[in-house]
């Protein structure tokens, strides 16, 4: 029997497609062909697992894959789309908390705060992923982390389970969660303050600005390349290191902001990796320091 035969009581249930490219689906516009693509509910979504889980079928998850190179061989496996775990609902009118689901996009659940005068989050403002994305990769900006204003995330493990975990028994620190890559983030709930609807919206549109004015939101790129070192900004030792302008094929370092690759067109994940390196040995050699990714490097054949 073949996999996907085995996946047909999936495919009755779950919006699905075959031979997926992910190309469609990052903003780097990179990355090949999945062999399935699923679009679970909340409430498929324990059924979905289990059922990959039985069959051994690798996976990933993605959000709006704004964090991501994948494979120009594409995924080797299933990727399940958080596209429709968007719920929004506010449990108690005037408690400042706010349960989403993980694949409601930041920006959104950002628009909801400032029409209910909720503040604690305004410096995500204008990074284009989903809540669970951010929450999986501890995202922050402008002082600003995700991990602040989480109270508990809705998890399913890699075998279909369900739990709910504290805020106190997630492991964040820089740009991570330490949530296991085997297990998918279903729903989020956070806890803000009441403020000022015009204040909350005013900071927001001002970190959008900001945002804008120092980086290149509106071209295709993965978000920051490379962590920052301790105490280091990853893009002023590119800068620096004078690798601004430098390509490999179609993927450039932008001139906005070093820690940023973007494709110009027609650039492959082979490109970016190569430029990766390029970029890494150059800092290396300018001021001693080692970069580490900050982006996800998705092989085709890795996966839960
Ligand atoms: C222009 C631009 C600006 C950016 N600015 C910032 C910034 O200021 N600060 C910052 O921190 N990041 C920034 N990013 C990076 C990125 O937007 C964030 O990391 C974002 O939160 C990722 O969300 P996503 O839904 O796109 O995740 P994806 O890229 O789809 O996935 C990223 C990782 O999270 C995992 N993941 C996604 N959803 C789930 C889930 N529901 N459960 C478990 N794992 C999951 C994926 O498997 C993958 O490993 C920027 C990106 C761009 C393109």
């Amino acid at each position: 029997m073949t996999a996907q035969t085995e996946l047909s009581g999936v495919f009755d249930r779950v919006s699905h497609r075959l031979n997926e490219p992910l190309a469609r689906h990052t903003y780097l516009k990179i990355g090949g062909l999945a062999n399935v693509a699923l679009f679970p509910s909340e409430s498929d979504l324990e059924f979905v697992i289990s059922e990959l889980h039985r069959i051994s079928m690798p996976w990933i998850v993605l959000g709006r894959g704004s964090n991501v190179v994948i494979d120009d061989a594409g995924f080797s496996g299933a990727v399940i789309f958080t596209d429709n775990l968007s719920e929004c609902i506010e449990p108690e009118e005037g408690s400042g908390l706010v349960r989403c689901g993980a694949g409601m996009g930041l920006g959104r659940l950002l628009s909801l705060c400032a029409q209910k005068g909720l503040s604690g989050m305004e410096g995500l403002a204008g990074i284009p992923g989903t809540v669970g994305g951010a929450v999986y990769g501890n995202s922050g900006s402008f002082g600003c982390e995700i991990k602040d204003v989480v109270a508990e995330v809705g998890l399913v493990n890699s075998s279909g389970g369900t739990e709910i975990l504290q805020n106190s028994k997630i492991p964040f620190r820089y740009r991570s969660s330490g949530i296991s890559e085997g297990s998918i983030i279903k729903s989020v709930l956070v806890r803000l303050k009441p403020d000022d609807q015009y204040a909350v919206k005013e900071r927001i549109n001002g970190f959008v600005r900001q945002k804008k004015n120092t980086q290149p939101i509106n071209l295709a790129s993965a978000g920051c390349v490379f962590r920052n070192p301790e105490s280091a900004s990853a893009g002023r030792l590119i800068d620096d290191a004078g690798c601004k302008g430098m390509r490999v094929g179609g993927i450039e370092v932008s001139r906005l902001h070093a820690n940023f690759f973007v494709n110009t067109g027609g650039g492959s994940a082979a490109d970016y990796i190569g430029l990766m390196d390029a970029v890494k040995n150059r800092v290396m050699q300018h001021s001693g320091m080692e970069l580490h990714p900050e982006v996800r490097i998705i092989k085709r054949e890795t996966g839960a």
